[in-house]
């Protein structure tokens, strides 16, 4: 490649970037398409011969971009964010300019001391106790499988990776019913199996698991002979928001010399304001944590922050060290692949340094801040709208509603049309999940970029498509 067209064309991307965060506002949150339909418009073979970059540039632009949802849309009231924090899309250009394989302190030297640095920033930020260390992994599950990794090695006095399950004692572990799918697969993959994954029915306002209940779920494997090995506790789980009491979960963890890892994916990101701390009161206790910056903080995927108690028994779960793989001659060497399930691993700790030092804790503080009110704050309008019903109120910017008109038959059918119909309009973007088995319709409140004004917005294009039902 001549680095005359490498300039043209990566100064073009990078002006196409900015102008598409410009015009966000101008196109449809979800595109009108269907599946397959790009595939049709895709020659079947790549090229045998090289094709000019205007005509693939031209392509991207014609072909894929309206067959996108638009994630960073200001508008975006779906799922959980992926926020991209457009100063961080900056540092994500540089980290794929340098494409460093950040497997080892060789193979990234400043890569792995800026993530050292970068995380023990963040967990200062969380207000979380400086005897946490971290690692930034792809995901939160794979953060949530390292764990169970963890707690199966610590509860079979790490014979499990030697001498694989079958003959060992069966396992035990226990999560709410409220938790995310990624603790069942977890669960799968670590070769535990879902039958010993006891799940807690989450009750009370928030949802989570009643820690009598668990209590006497652990004495109850104990004297059937089984071995508990650990428990996942959830602050803010994704359908509607279910928290575990942290400080009752550990107190009965620790009584049983459990294993506690802690998983707030989503609402992880609130604890840098202080006063969203009391949701996660009682984390001090946990051994391990996840939280994605790639949510709601605005580090562009992938980028989640695993925080542990003692680094020595996940690195003694996960690291395995080939000559190819052995650094000579240094003391202190982190090598953060021994950290993670994936060898292979991208530059992660750049997006982060950048996020936090363009917009400051205070400016991320603010963001969040504003998602949480302008929430509440359209929870209050639509309990007060006629023919609509708050199903459960806001945790943190998370909260779910219902169209429920007056001689309506069918409000789970109802529901659904309104979300199709919703999302086929444009102007906006929510998703539905089940509450005690009946369909809601989400609303978080979490894009980067959005306004006080675009909650609104999103609220009248809603309103006008119940309307029109
Ligand atoms: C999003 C989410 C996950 C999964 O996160 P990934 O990083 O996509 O693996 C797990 N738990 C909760 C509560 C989540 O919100």
């Amino acid at each position: 490649m001549n680095s005359d067209d490498f300039e043209a064309f990566a100064v073009r991307a990078a002006r196409w970037g900015v102008d598409y965060r410009r015009t966000l506002r101008d196109r449809p949150v979800r595109p009108a398409v269907s599946p397959g339909d790009l595939i049709g418009r895709l020659p079947a073979a790549a090229p045998d011969s090289a094709e000019p970059m205007e005509t693939i540039v031209g392509d991207f632009e014609r072909l894929i971009v309206p067959g996108m949802t638009h994630w960073q849309h200001p508008r975006f009231l779906a799922y959980f964010p992926a926020n991209a924090a457009p100063m961080a899309v900056v540092a994500e250009i540089y980290a794929s300019a340098i494409a460093a394989q950040c497997m080892l302190w060789q193979t990234s030297p400043a890569a792995t001391d800026l993530e050292r640095v970068v995380v023990g920033w963040l967990r200062d930020a969380l207000g979380l106790p400086a005897g946490f260390d971290g690692v930034l992994q792809d995901s939160a599950s794979t953060a949530t499988l390292a764990a169970v990794l963890t707690m199966r090695e610590k509860a079979l006095g790490f014979a499990g990776n030697r001498e694989g399950l079958v003959g060992q004692p069966r396992l035990r572990v226990y999560a709410s019913d409220q938790t995310h799918t990624s603790i069942d697969k977890a669960i799968w993959i670590s070769g535990i199996g879902q039958d010993n994954l006891v799940k807690i029915p989450g009750t009370g306002p928030n949802r989570g698991m009643d820690p009598a209940a668990l209590d006497a779920a652990i004495r109850a494997d104990l004297e059937a002979g089984h071995r508990p090995a650990g428990v996942i506790a959830c602050v803010g789980a994704t359908g509607v928001g279910s928290t575990d009491d942290i400080a009752a979960v550990v107190a009965v963890a620790k009584k049983h010399a459990l294993f506690v890892h802690v998983d707030a994916a989503w609402a992880g990101s609130a604890m840098i304001c202080p006063e969203f701390r009391a949701w996660w009161a009682g984390i001090d206790g946990a051994d391990s944590i996840v939280m994605n910056p790639h949510k709601w903080l605005g580090a562009p995927f992938e980028c989640s922050a695993h925080f542990v108690r003692e680094p020595a028994d996940l690195v003694r779960t996960l690291a395995i060290r080939p000559e190819y793989l052995k650094t000579y001659g240094k003391s202190d060497v982190v090598n953060y692949s021994e950290w993670s399930v994936p060898l292979g691993r991208r530059f992660r700790a750049l997006k982060l340094w950048f996020l936090l030092r363009a917009y400051g804790l205070d400016g991320l503080r603010r963001m969040i801040h504003d998602h949480v009110a302008w929430a509440e704050a359209l929870a209050k309008t639509i309990a007060a709208t006629p023919d609509f019903e708050i199903v459960t109120p806001p945790m943190l910017s998370l909260f779910t509603f219902r169209y429920s008109p007056a001689g309506a038959a069918d409000l789970d059918d109802l529901n659904m049309r309104l979300v199709n119909a919703v999302n086929d309009d444009g102007r906006t973007y929510v998703t539905q999940t089940k509450v005690d088995g009946r369909i809601a319709i989400r609303i978080q409140v979490g894009s980067f970029d959005a306004t006080r004004a675009d909650i609104e917005d999103s609220w009248t294009a809603i309103k006008d498509v119940a309307a029109r039902l």
